[in-house]
């Protein structure tokens, strides 16, 4: 009979869907109804929609509505069209596409750039092309999803180093000693903590034991290092560093897109074996001409980074003055520790009411008991907007204490 099977199944999903509400882990989405910004106007769904301050999107530069990216994306459509219908290999390669990929390397200072239509793409689809099972790839365990389910696409040996643990990645390097290659992969900014890899460390290490080194600066590209280069410049080790990965869809106009670049054998065999590239079109023409305009911006904007440090280190230093348990660091990445998932849900329901968007972070998303808010720092945000933030999570602690 149609739907009995459905009916036993709806049955476990409700009840597993409310328990993660009575644990705080259910994730409900806010709606904006203006461009993406500092300033937004937004509401619960349904719900009224009020002028808002943002404190959690990924747009570090304040290029997700910049006029010059909106304009090179209209430009596009008038002269390119709107969608290719075709991946790439079969007839959906225009001349923005190849302008992209060589502009990437231009700006990271790398052989080759292969784009994918997200970085979740590009790992997903950069290490089953590369490694087999007599490979070895060893993997922080705080890295991305996206890489975590890369891995497990791919079928060479998989090992696992504590967060930043430069000894452990060194006891597993050691069990690595019969393979035939061997990559160690990080994210070059750790998303939930806003930590910085220890880059120089890590290309050492690969250097002792003949590794490849991958980094995912998806956190970091347009937003931290000379030129807004990430964090393998940051730590000058750029030229040591194998395979990036990275998204257009944060700092570089935060629409979609990601890419792997890096040495040209690598990307080369990536346009012949990378599924994700094979078989799903890739970005569109617009979005492929701002995402260009972006680096070019981007490459020149030290004036926005400058700012962007400066208000990481205003919030943080107004944080920690108000008692405020924050992760020690210096990357835009602010998290706020509630440890209680419901309290951080709490506290950020406050805020929002107080015209202040912030998200908690809880399970499986964060380690269980280690709930936070984390905020995200812009440099389009002004002192005001900075200080009306710290007070509202004084004034939504006062509400819950
Ligand atoms: C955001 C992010 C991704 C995913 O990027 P998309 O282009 O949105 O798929 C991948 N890796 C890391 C480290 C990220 O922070």
């Amino acid at each position: 009979m149609s739907g009995a099977a459905y009916a036993t199944v709806r049955e476990a999903l409700e009840a597993e869907l409310e328990a993660m509400r009575a644990q705080g882990t259910f994730r409900r989405e806010r709606v904006i109804h203006s461009p993406q910004s500092a300033h937004i106007l937004a509401g619960a769904v349904g719900g009224a929609v009020v002028p808002t301050l943002n404190f959690c999107s990924n747009d570090y530069l304040g290029l997700a509505d910049d006029s010059r990216l909106i304009a090179a994306a209209t430009r596009a459509m008038e002269h390119r069209g709107f969608g290719l219908a075709s991946v790439r290999f079969i007839c959906g390669t225009q001349d923005l596409h190849v302008d992209l990929e060589r502009a990437v390397s231009a700006f990271l200072g790398t052989e080759d750039t292969i784009l994918f239509s997200s970085c979740f793409d590009a790992n997903g689809g950069v290490f089953e092309a590369l490694f087999g099972p007599e490979d070895a790839i060893v993997s922080d365990a705080l890295n991305h999803a996206s890489i975590i389910d890369g891995i497990r696409l791919s079928k060479a040996a998989r090992f696992r180093y504590r967060n930043g643990d430069m000894a452990d990645l060194r006891a597993q390097l050691e069990q690595t000693s019969t393979a035939r290659r061997r990559v160690i992969v990080t994210d070059g900014v750790f998303s939930m903590d806003g930590a910085v890899a220890p880059l120089r460390e890590i290309c050492d290490l690969a250097d002792e034991f003949g590794a490849l080194v991958m980094v995912d600066d998806s956190h970091a590209v347009g937003a931290v290092g000379p030129g807004g280069r990430g964090t393998p410049a940051l730590a000058e080790v750029d030229d040591r560093v194998d395979i990036f990965t990275g998204t257009f869809g944060k700092a570089l106009g935060g629409a979609s897109g990601g890419y792997v670049s890096g040495r040209a054998a690598i990307v080369a065999m990536l346009r012949q074996r990378a599924r994700p590239y094979l078989f799903s079109n890739t970005i569109p023409p617009a979005v492929a001409a701002a995402a260009r305009e972006a680096l070019a911006i981007a490459g020149a904007a030290g004036d926005r980074r400058d700012r962007l440090r400066e208000n990481a280190a205003r919030f943080r230093s107004a944080m920690t003055e108000a008692g405020f348990d924050l992760l020690p660091g210096a990357h835009p990445i602010v998290p706020v520790m509630f440890g209680d998932a419901n309290l951080a849900v709490a506290m950020a329901d406050r805020m929002l009411a107080r015209g202040v968007y912030v998200t908690a972070f809880s399970y499986p998303v964060v380690p269980l008991g280690q709930a936070r808010i984390r905020v995200q720092l812009s440099a389009a945000h002004s002192d005001e907007d900075i200080d009306r933030c710290v007070e509202a999570f004084v004034a939504s602690r006062a509400d819950l204490a």
